[in-house]
């Protein structure tokens, strides 16, 4: 190797230690500038860092070893108009000699030829990993000062320099990207934890530690076991669900120093967080929802033996009243005497829905069921809707095919769907629309329909419409809750039935269900 390789070898390798000593973009860049002028004998050096749209984000300039400042709109326009701009474009490195010869050069007032500016330039381009990451230029104030060496010596120094600078922005972004998780997970409303697979708590974020009383990072000595009343070799006991990547949800009481635990959804799942498979568990806060849960229950209860037993006394009050009313007294009273049993008997109605709603959805079985007369039950339905009928003129058809076998059913909930259904199809048609209620024998089962000449019910609807709170969305619709085809959906299928709507939207609504034949 001769003197001139070695040596050239030697300076290399300090040039590429000094560059690579640091992660820190600023650092990098004054470093790049101080090697520059160090080997290459410039008095002013700078550097222009561009993002992948190939625009300036980042500088550094010295003059004279000092780092001045400049803004980004001025690399900007170097980079637009000046010798960097050109040798961005061409990838290549440019040599100047004499920069008022130079159309390359944009020349600035203090570079004229009695002044101290710029009088020779190289600019190389800083390339790395095949895209252009900056551009190095240095100056001096003596025209002809650098060489081909000085242009090669520089490349040298840009292709170390964009190494370094990869390295530095590879680094700023993954610190950016560890700042912005760590901040989700200290600001996240949710008590957050990472846990090896044993439970052990690894990080624990501020809502954690402010929900169970813990004092700032001190869970680091807990497991998720002392923490939470889980069943023992519970976690053991999903571990390999867990590693499949599966998410595992809990309902869990947290151990808390303010007192009474506190009720949580644990959610878990395996998540990368480095070389040690770990866990992250998510605790949500049921407190809120467990109080409105007991206040529901209050709240049925309340209507259960609150409204519901004064109810009953009223309507048999009513009853009694009307069996007492002396004759004379009837043409007057009986009229106001109707309305007040239809109108009590409907609230009682709509009571006992909104209960068997509760109960049916929390899994109750229908424990009453006994034979029920096919023809009565309908009679008893059409009864209860007639006044509405025939307040909106309409016409309503009993068809129920002779010598039908009876029903097992519990038949206050049967008549009530029965009702809901009829209510609809009286409710929704217009004034002289029809209904016709038909029942008859399929198999052993009793089909019940009720049609109607209404509005119908769009396609997409059919099914939606047996869901809680479903209302279509028609102008003028009459006043509703959604509740009621939900509850018919419950008690039919409760009592091992099905139930259907079919319909033509503008022809009209058909519904159809279906109850098991009694034994004989
Ligand atoms: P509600 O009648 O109180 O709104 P329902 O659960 O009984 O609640 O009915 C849900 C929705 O289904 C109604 O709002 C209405 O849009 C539609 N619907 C039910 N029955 C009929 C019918 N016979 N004709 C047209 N639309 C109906």
């Amino acid at each position: 190797m001769t003197d001139v390789t070695r040596s050239s070898l030697e300076l290399l390798f300090a040039i590429s230690r000094e560059l690579t000593t640091d992660l820190d973009l600023h650092t990098v860049l004054s470093r790049v500038l101080a090697s520059s002028s160090k080997y290459v004998g410039a008095e002013r050096a700078s550097v222009i860092v561009l993002n992948e749209q190939q625009e300036p984000v980042e500088g550094a300039i010295i003059v004279h070893d000092r780092l001045v400042p400049h803004t980004v709109d001025q690399l900007r326009t170097t980079l637009e108009h000046g010798l960097a701009g050109w040798v961005m474009r061409n990838r290549e490195g440019a040599l100047i000699q004499n920069t008022s010869l130079d159309d390359r050069w944009l020349r600035r007032p203090d570079d004229a030829a009695e002044k101290s500016g710029a009088k020779s330039a190289i600019c190389v381009p800083i390339i790395t990993r095949d895209r252009a990451v900056g551009v190095l230029t240095i100056v001096h104030p003596v025209p002809d000062f650098f060489n081909e060496e000085h242009l090669a010596l520089l490349q040298a120094i840009a292709d170390q320099a964009g190494i370094a600078i990869y390295n530095a922005q590879l680094y700023d972004s993954l610190q950016g990207a560890h700042r912005r998780y760590h901040e989700l997970f200290e600001d996240s409303i949710d008590p957050v934890w990472i846990t090896d697979f044993n439970g052990s708590i690894l990080e624990a974020n501020r809502q954690s530690e402010r929900m169970s009383g813990h004092e700032p990072n001190s869970l680091g000595t807990h497991t998720a076991s002392d923490m939470l009343d889980l069943p023992p070799g519970w976690l053991d006991e999903h571990r390999p669900a867990l590693e499949g990547g599966s998410e595992i949800s809990q309902e869990a009481q947290l151990f808390s120093h303010h007192g009474s635990p506190v009720p949580v959804e644990v959610h878990i799942r395996k998540v990368d967080t480095g070389t040690v498979p770990t866990l992250q568990w998510i605790l949500r806060d049921l407190s809120a929802r467990k109080a409105l849960d007991a206040l529901r229950d209050d709240l049925m209860a309340m209507i259960y033996h609150d409204l519901r037993s004064p109810l009953s006394n009223i309507i048999s009050s009513l009853d009694m009243l009307n069996m007492l009313m002396p004759a004379a007294d009837r043409g007057t009273l009986q009229p106001v005497l109707t309305i007040a049993q239809r109108s009590s008997e409907r609230m009682q109605r709509l009571i006992s829905t909104l209960l068997d709603i509760y109960r049916l959805e929390a899994g109750q079985v229908v424990s009453g069921r006994y034979p029920v007369d096919v023809i009565t039950l309908v009679h008893e339905a059409v009864d209860a809707v007639q006044p509405v009928v025939e307040t909106k003129n309409q016409v309503l058809h009993i068809d129920v095919q002779p010598e039908i076998p009876q029903v097992l059913a519990d038949v206050d909930m049967i008549r009530r769907v029965l009702i809901n259904l009829l209510d609809n199809a009286t409710k929704y048609n217009s004034y002289h629309g029809e209904i016709s209620v038909i029942a008859r024998t399929i198999g052993d089962e009793v089909e019940f329909s009720v049609k109607d000449n209404g509005p119908g019910i769009p396609p997409v609807a059919l099914q939606q419409i047996f869901d809680k709170f479903t209302r279509l969305q028609v102008e003028r619709a009459p006043k509703g809750l959604g509740l009621g085809l939900a509850f018919c959906k419950l008690a039919v299928n409760a009592h091992g039935g099905r139930i259907w709507a079919e319909s033509r939207v503008n022809e009209g609504s058909h519904f159809i269900f279906t109850l098991p034949v009694a034994p004989a």
